[in-house]
């Protein structure tokens, strides 16, 4: 449009060159009221054509509406009433993204020095357009290197921006401005924090990228600065005045001569806008890059990282325990219970001790085994140790006394049968008879060793109550009776010199039909008064223990579910302090052409990434306690792959609800505002 434009003016009619050529930027009748209480007209009615290749100052007093002209220029803000088109295409009504798209293509901002990201490297800021435009690492890096070539500054590349001087700070923004190759350059007061030589070096440079053909546009307070450009924008008020430096008749309005004459290349020395190709592999690229930035936005300050990792770890290790500790106290109970759940009855309570009851046991077996289904029955006794004390020696020994006090009982061939106990030599069995009339023991593994037993035989006693019993086997635990280990199971004939003893019956019935044995039984035995039978099935046990084991994880779950959300609050917390301080550099991310779903995403990956941190770190935590816990217990801990899948998730989720609100903000965070800094 511009060689167009130039004929226009040759003939020296202005109007005829604004209906016939596409003016770069054209505002007309903008107006922009910022409201927020009290009504402040920023800018009134304004007109402005600015053609590709202008360089205009615009000039005014503080809170003249500069920077509002400006953050409208560069599409970071929008003006209440009016139109803006920029290349003749009307932007009020684009789309957001189209309006990021078109900002990042067209406009390179350079604000004050401290709108460079201190944390990253001169590289670093100085590509970050780049970055969010999608540009190949490759080509990034070419561009970046000229960039900070052509301000002198490519020493310092790897330098971290906040360990640089104000000067070369702001030669990074310049080169971070033009590394897109941007049509126009917004700068708001690029020397107002520098010396007059690092102000000169800027003010050169801006001059030398308008002769390339660069439109630039400048914020001064600076008469000097102002004077290098070759039109006057004076805003007074909200109201705009163009002022016409030198040579210029004021009549001629645009200074369209000024600019032309200025113009010797125009766009023959720039290639073409970068961010109108489209790159491949642009999303993906955008997301690694920003996943990088979260990750490094945490080892800015490893510290405070480190305290949100603790907490989260807290949390779902809290849970990752829970779960695994009252899986293994379920999985203890019923590995103990589950074979007896399926076949066996207990009856208890059913006689009176003593003489008489001994006479009727012999017939209630008889009676059970008539019952469908049963397939064996024994009794046994459990004896309380002061009934029936054990020693070692023979009374009246002058030797101290060691007395047994583990479990003791009474138990005949038919209960050892009926519960499976293992007992070595098998043959011994055989002596625990109702008729047997000699007392003889078989020691569980654990009671010998208390003993000190060494090996059952002949010679091998225990004194049982002063009369000497014979230690005939041993017997190991039984998942039936896990008590046997630990016991001393005596022959029938026992009860003869002990008191205080009662029979129960356990009945082992075909698998699946405890249930109705147990409904057979009473009548069976005692047809006479069925309810002086007491039976009870293992089920009834099973499902009251394991309920206890699932009141101990809930427990456990509900304190650590407590612990996660004060951590995801925290976090939360922590990450809007962190957005706050961050806003600058949102505003340049957002002024570089980053969408707010890109801000979004780059917040939401902080909360992901320190979630995920301490969801990992605290399911090994939770699963090292499970072990120890199950250690303690002496319970073989139940571990499973999904306790690391459930810590690990509840550590992304609490880390990515914690970013939900701090991302927002940012997310929404004006632009415009934060450029203000
Ligand atoms: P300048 O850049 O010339 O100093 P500004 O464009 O920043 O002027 O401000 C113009 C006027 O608008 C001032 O009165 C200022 O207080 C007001 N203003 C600027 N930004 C806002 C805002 N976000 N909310 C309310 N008032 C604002």
């Amino acid at each position: 449009g511009h060689r167009h434009r130039s004929a226009c003016v040759a003939v020296s009619d202005a109007s005829v060159a604004e209906d016939t050529a596409t003016p770069l930027l054209e505002l007309r009748s903008v107006g922009r009221v910022y409201d927020d209480g009290a009504r402040t007209a920023a800018l009134t009615s304004v007109d402005l054509v600015i053609h590709e290749g202008d360089y205009v100052a615009i000039v005014g007093p503080s809170g003249s509406g500069k920077s509002t002209l400006l953050n409208i220029l560069g599409l970071l803000d929008r003006p209440s009433t009016g139109t803006y088109r920029i290349r003749g295409q009307d932007v009020q009504t684009a789309s957001e993204r189209d309006r990021n798209r078109l900002r990042s293509r067209t406009f390179g901002f350079v604000f004050q020095a401290s709108h460079v990201v201190g944390a990253l490297t001169a590289a670093s800021n100085a590509g970050l357009g780049l970055e969010i435009s999608g540009l190949p690492r490759r080509e990034r890096v070419a561009r970046v290197t000229r960039a900070l070539t052509m301000l002198g500054i490519a020493s310092r590349a790897n330098f971290v921006a906040k360990n640089l001087s104000g000067g070369e700070r702001q030669r990074v923004a310049v080169a971070r401005a033009i590394a897109t190759n941007p049509a126009v350059i917004l700068a708001d007061e690029p020397t107002g924090a520098l010396d007059s030589e690092n102000s000169a070096t800027v003010i050169d440079y801006l001059g030398e990228l308008n002769s390339r053909g660069v439109t630039v546009i400048v914020i001064t307070h600076d008469p000097t600065v102002a004077a290098r450009a070759h039109r006057q924008v004076d805003i007074r008020d909200g109201v705009l005045n163009d002022v016409i430096p030198t040579g210029v008749s004021a009549l001629t309005g645009e200074s369209t001569a000024t600019s032309s004459t200025a113009l010797p290349t125009s766009n023959a020395n720039r290639a073409s806008p970068p961010a109108q190709r489209r790159y491949p592999g642009r999303f993906l690229r955008t997301l690694a890059l920003e996943m990088f930035t979260a990750v490094s936005a945490h080892t800015t300050a490893p510290a405070r990282s480190l305290v949100l990792i603790f907490a989260f770890l807290l949390g779902t290790g809290g849970l990752v325990s829970a779960l695994g500790i009252s899986q293994s106290a379920a999985a203890q109970v019923s590995d103990r219970l589950t074979a007896a759940a399926l076949d066996e009855v207990v009856i208890d309570d059913t006689l009176g001790s003593g003489v008489d009851a001994i006479a009727s046991i012999p017939v209630i077996e008889a009676r059970i085994k008539a019952i469908d289904r049963v397939i064996g029955v024994g009794w046994s006794a459990r004896v309380a140790p002061g009934d029936s004390p054990i020693s070692l020696l023979p009374p009246g020994s002058f030797l101290s006394q060691p007395r047994f006090d583990g479990p003791r009982m009474v138990a005949t061939a038919g209960y050892l049968d009926v519960i499976g106990a293992q007992v070595e030599p098998a043959g011994v069995v055989s002596l625990f008879t109702d008729a047997e009339q000699e007392i003889f023991a078989i020691v569980g593994d654990r009671a010998a060793e208390l003993l000190g037993v060494a090996a059952p035989g002949p010679g091998v006693r225990l004194w049982l109550n002063g009369h000497p019993v014979e230690v005939v086997g041993f017997a190991s635990g039984s998942e039936r009776d896990p008590l046997l280990a630990d016991s001393v199971i005596l022959s029938k004939a026992a009860v003869d010199v002990i008191s205080g003893w009662q029979p129960t019956f356990t009945v082992r019935t075909e698998p699946g039909f405890p249930a109705a044995v147990a409904e057979a039984l009473p009548s069976a035995i005692s047809p006479a008064n069925p309810g002086q039978v007491h039976t009870s099935t293992v089920a009834d046990l099973r499902s009251l223990r394991r309920g206890v084991a699932a009141d101990l994880g809930t427990l456990i779950a509900i304190v650590s579910l407590i612990l996660l959300a004060l951590s995801t609050l925290s976090a939360g917390t922590t990450m809007f302090v962190s957005v706050r301080s961050r806003a600058p550099e949102i505003a340049l991310r957002r002024a570089l052409g980053a969408s707010r779903a890109s801000v979004w995403r780059l917040f939401s990956l902080e909360g992901l990434v320190i979630g995920l941190a301490g969801g990992v770190a605290g399911s090994a935590f939770g699963l090292l306690a499970v072990v120890a816990v199950c250690q303690l217990q002496q319970w073989t801990p139940v571990l499973s792959p999904a306790y690391l899948g459930v810590g690990i998730v509840a550590g992304v989720v609490s880390g990515l609800i914690s970013a939900v609100y701090p991302a927002l903000v940012a997310a929404f965070s004006n632009p415009a505002d934060a450029v203000r800094g």
